[in-house]
């Protein structure tokens, strides 16, 4: 049978037949995601458990990095949950699907970074863990991340109708644009401006590293999105497009009473209002993305240096910075 370019089918367990490329733009993200090789535990977090037992950081301060670890901890997993057991099902394409074993292999460093800042920092792993359950705003997020997974994994589920490939869509948009496009921000930002007034350097260029994983990420879902969206013209109508806005709102909302929860009193002569206006910025960017109009009106990013990091990180090479000998790995001979 000869290769086609359709990129979701019901074809499921069919042969990975990579070559010739039909959708090679998906192959490109792969090899750039691939040139991105980072290891957490290589990173220095000698300054970090020096500061963390100091006095230089504040309660406030303090809280906020075991609220962001809290929602890394529970929303880094479920990305991945979400990416092996829905996405990759019915995204079929092969070179969509290598882009996709290359994801999750990152989102598994994701989760090894922050079990290494909990080790390092010594931090309760119950407060960090159990997060997604006893700090009402994470679990108020996770809970809407896990019910889109959770109803396209029900028994009776295909994508053989135009609803069934709409509510493929629809989690697409929820994990891609909503969970890693925009609930991830206001985390990165927070821990990075830790990092703009030298403290917990090791956590931020851990975070760095992973805001460069990120991007690319949500680069292919929105590539993703619109070339589905292209082949199945039908797909987005107006009603679709009306409740993929209220679904983002919903996620707004969310995302405030998160800052709010996180941010009782500011940090670092940051208040939670200037985080949600990053989100808002960030959000009217990702609806950019996805050809709708800009939802929050006259928002500047308040937080150009995030731009700048994230422009940044684009040549950074993980392998040149480290002064230890990196080791990839060396076959035993009794294996
Ligand atoms: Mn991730
Ligand atoms: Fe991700």
């Amino acid at each position: 049978m000869k290769k086609t370019n359709e990129i979701i089918s019901d074809k499921i367990a069919a042969v990975n037949q990579i070559l010739p490329h039909t959708n090679k733009w998906a192959w490109d993200l792969f090899i750039d995601g691939a040139a991105n090789n980072w290891m957490p535990t290589e990173i220095s977090m000698a300054k970090d458990i020096e500061q963390w037992k100091s006095d230089l950081l504040s309660e406030d301060e303090r809280l906020v990095v075991k609220r962001c670890m809290g929602f890394f901890a529970g929303s880094e997993s479920l990305v991945a949950n979400n990416l092996l057991l829905s996405i990759f099902k019915y995204v079929t394409d092969p070179e969509c699907r290598q882009y996709i074993l290359r994801q999750a292999y990152e989102e598994s460093l994701h989760n090894l970074t922050v079990v290494y800042c909990c080790d390092s920092l010594n931090l309760d792993v119950d407060e960090v863990y159990q997060a997604y359950n006893s700090i009402p705003s994470i679990k108020a997020k996770d809970k809407f991340l896990m019910n889109i997974s959770t109803d396209i994994n029900r028994p009776d589920f295909n994508i053989n109708t135009l609803e069934g490939k709409r509510e493929l869509l629809r989690n697409l948009i929820t994990f891609y644009v909503i969970c890693e496009g925009i609930f991830f921000f206001s985390g990165f930002a927070m821990l990075l401006s830790f990092n703009r007034q030298n403290k917990l350097p090791g956590v931020g260029e851990q975070i760095q590293y992973t805001l460069r994983d990120e991007s690319l990420h949500i680069k292919f879902g929105m590539s993703l999105i619109s070339h589905i969206r292209s082949d199945n013209p039908k797909l987005w109508t107006k009603a679709f497009e009306q409740e993929t806005l209220e679904h983002i709102e919903t996620a707004m909302e969310l995302e405030v009473a998160y800052a709010r929860e996180v941010l009782p009193n500011g940090i670092l002569g940051l208040n939670s209002d200037m985080f949600i206006n990053y989100v808002q910025y960030i959000a009217n960017r990702r609806l950019e993305g996805l050809d709708l109009p800009a939802a929050y009106e006259d928002v500047q990013n308040p937080f150009p240096w995030m731009s700048e990091i994230i422009d940044l990180e684009k040549c950074k090479n993980f392998f040149e910075t480290r002064v230890t000998e990196y080791s990839v790995g060396t076959l035993q001979d009794d294996f």
